[in-house]
């Protein structure tokens, strides 16, 4: 099975500083311990007290877990509250006038609300929706800019019990339309367009062009945020602008309390690795797991300026931008737009002016930034961080080190977040007063989340060895199944083969001797080269850190000999090369990989490429690599690629 032979001999080690594990909210290894023994002598006494504690309760619960029809597990499933509720009404009596968000705009426009000013937004625009014919179960469609509104319109069906299902604004209509289809939605609210470095991107027409397409008789009402003021196709009967469907609405509305285990939304999940999956997210339990991880992961404090730069069409977006932070009462920061625009300096520059204590944004991004300047950052006074984060994809030890020199001044500690759609918030990641961190570790996993490694029958792996990643107890901000297909649920999440009970990640990682997590990147990414077992990431991370590269993405293909040989796609940080030069490259970066892992490492192929195939979410999609190392057509799902153009260079080799 996955045991991989070769290990990053990464070696660095970051324990906190004195003065940041002092203030922290789980301070020191001793404190961290206690609350994984706690979890692990009274699991659902653990969990009840944590949810009684940080979640007010309209009808408080009696029951914490059940576990009768596994893996439809329920939490707290006889308690009735409303997440709007608790990430506004509850802030009111103390934190009425305290910024709840800041919000720069492509152009660098600032606008900041207040938590009254919020609540009065978010009441005032569920009025509205009820006013539309949306009550409680009902699902809505959110197709938005990054914006207070989107902010506004999750809270606002949050509020009366509607089930939003949030679709990236740059994804296309035929992926829109195939969402609105699968969840059913009765509304559908979206904006005239957003702004993009400089550039509208339509939105309402692919709202047109989308239920166009058929079968989408469902939808009974669009309502259109008036971003741009753009030209719009408009139907009378159907469209109804934002700003006039307010009008005349109070702006306080009672919640519906919901059942902890109503849905508090859908969300598809990024596509990298197949067709997205309608993951299905609960009320209580996921609220949970957004408060619990801001708490102990990014180490919440009453004045800090918290910054995620997902965008709300993404999981991260969810839990760190529309939800945690505003759970805990926090100040954040929301940014239209990209990181390159107007220059490679806009999130440097957001942190100074803004003076952002915690910043959490994705390896994407970070290398990408390190390529168009890697002294950017000291042109910025960054002083006002405290805290660093990254998620979505393993993080390069290299652009590990250079997160945390560079923009964190080697005083910020790094959390690096591993978690998915699916578990709704953060499993494995250092609390930052306590764990120390190692570059390219996610270290261990949070109290609580009973995460281990194990072989493809679930048995237990050696020491030190590669297997798959899965969780062993139910916890409660997981998924509770996919919409409307509760056997790909089962089959996907809960396989027979590992007892019908783990839950199956789908990454293979392996653990270091002081019990660190490693991911090594998805299970198929495992490659078997003359029976070695090599992890894709190990092979990038050795790519990346030599100085020529600025991103690697590495993937088998099958080989008579050897099983399967290794192939690399390569973004060199300045031009890309051809002819006699891109040979050299190829001979300089075989050698290199030669002597970092070892040679059977050594890529038998390297190609290069202006950027890489990305989902929008800027992951690297490797199904489409392997296609295109094999030569074969591309045939799998390519709808939420970011930048289908790239796929024809990749296709040219070095001779
Ligand atoms: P799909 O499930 O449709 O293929 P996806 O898995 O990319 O899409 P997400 O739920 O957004 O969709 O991403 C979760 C995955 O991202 C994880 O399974 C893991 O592979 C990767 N990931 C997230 N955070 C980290 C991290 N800190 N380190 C390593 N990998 C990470
Ligand atoms: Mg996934």
């Amino acid at each position: 099975m996955a045991t991989i032979d070769t290990i990053l001999s990464e070696t660095r080690v970051f324990a906190p500083s004195e003065a940041f594990r002092k203030q922290a909210t789980v301070s020191g290894m001793d404190a961290y311990k206690a609350l994984c023994a706690k979890a692990e002598s009274d699991y659902e006494g653990f969990w009840g007290a944590l949810a009684k504690e940080h979640i007010s309760w309209h009808k408080p619960f009696s029951n914490v877990l059940d576990e009768t029809k596994a893996p439809f597990y329920r939490w707290f499933y006889d308690g009735e509250m409303n997440v709007s509720y608790n990430c506004l009404d509850r802030h009111l009596a103390d934190k009425s006038n305290k910024t709840a968000l800041i919000f720069e705009a492509d152009d660098g426009k600032v606008t900041k609300v207040t938590y009254q000013d919020l609540y009065h937004r978010v009441c005032q625009f569920a009025n509205a929706l009820k006013a539309q014919g949306v009550a409680k179960g009902d699902r809505v469609i959110i197709y938005m800019p990054m914006s207070i509104e989107a902010v506004v319109a999750m809270q606002a069906c949050a509020r009366i019990g509607g089930i939003h299902s949030v679709v990236f604004g740059g994804f296309s209509a035929k992926s829109l339309h195939e969402r609105i289809i699968d969840a059913g939605a009765k509304l559908v609210i979206t904006a005239d367009e957003g702004m993009r470095g400089g550039k509208a991107v339509a939105l309402k027409s692919a709202v047109d062009d989308a239920i166009g397409m058929g079968g989408c008789d469902c939808v009974e009402k669009v309502v259109v945020y008036k971003r741009t003021g753009g030209n719009v196709h408009w139907d009378a009967q159907r469209d109804q602008w934002w700003h006039e469907a307010i009008i005349g609405q109070a702006d306080t509305c009672e919640p519906v309390w919901v059942n902890a285990e109503d849905p508090l939304f859908i969300l598809y999940t990024s596509g990298s690795t197949g067709k997205p999956k309608g993951v299905q997210h609960s009320s209580a339990g996921f609220l949970l797991g957004a408060i619990l991880s801001m708490k102990w992961v990014f180490d919440h404090k009453a004045d800090d300026v918290y910054w995620c730069t997902a965008d709300v069409g993404w999981i991260t977006g969810h839990t760190y931008v529309a939800y945690g932070p505003l759970a805990m009462g926090g100040t954040e920061v929301i940014f239209e737009g990209v990181p390159t625009y107007p220059d490679a300096g806009r999130f440097w520059k957001l942190i100074q002016d803004h003076k952002v204590t915690t910043f959490y944004t994705a390896p994407t991004a970070i290398r990408s930034l390190i390529k168009l300047g890697s002294d950017l950052p000291k042109q910025y006074d960054l002083s006002s961080l405290r805290l660093l984060g990254t998620v979505g994809e393993p993080i390069n030890p290299e652009a590990w080190m250079w997160y945390y020199e560079t923009v964190g001044q080697g005083h910020c500690p790094i959390v690096d977040t591993w978690w998915q759609t699916e578990t709704g918030s953060n499993m494995i990641a250092p609390l930052p007063g306590a764990v120390p961190t190692k570059p390219g570790s996610c270290t261990l996993p949070l109290p609580g989340i009973i995460a281990d490694i194990v072989d493809e029958q679930g048995g237990p792996i050696e020491k030190g060895q590669g297997g798959i990643l899965v969780i062993k107890r139910p916890f409660p901000s997981q998924l509770r199944t996919l919409w409307g297909d509760p056997e790909r649920y089962k089959n996907t999440y809960f396989p027979a083969e590992l007892g019908g009970k783990m839950y199956l990640a789908g990454d293979s990682a392996h653990r270091d001797k002081d019990g660190y997590f490693w991911i090594m990147g998805r299970i198929d990414d495992v490659l078997n080269v003359s029976g070695h077992r090599l992890g894709t990431m190990e092979i990038e991370s050795a790519l990346v850190a030599n100085p020529l590269v600025a991103e690697a993405a590495v993937v088998g293909k099958p080989h008579d000999i050897k099983g399967e040989s290794v192939v690399a796609f390569v973004v060199l940080k300045g031009q890309r090369p051809t002819g006699d030069a891109a040979r050299e490259v190829v001979a300089q970066l075989r050698e290199w990989v030669g002597k970092e892992i070892g040679p059977i490492a050594k890529p038998d192929e390297i190609r290069f490429g202006d950027n890489l195939p990305k989902t929008r979410s800027g992951k690297i999609m490797r199904r489409l690599l392997r296609s295109i190392a094999k030569g074969e057509e591309i045939t799998s799902d390519t709808s939420t690629l970011e930048n289908p153009a790239i796929l024809e260079q990749l296709k040219e080799t070095v001779k």
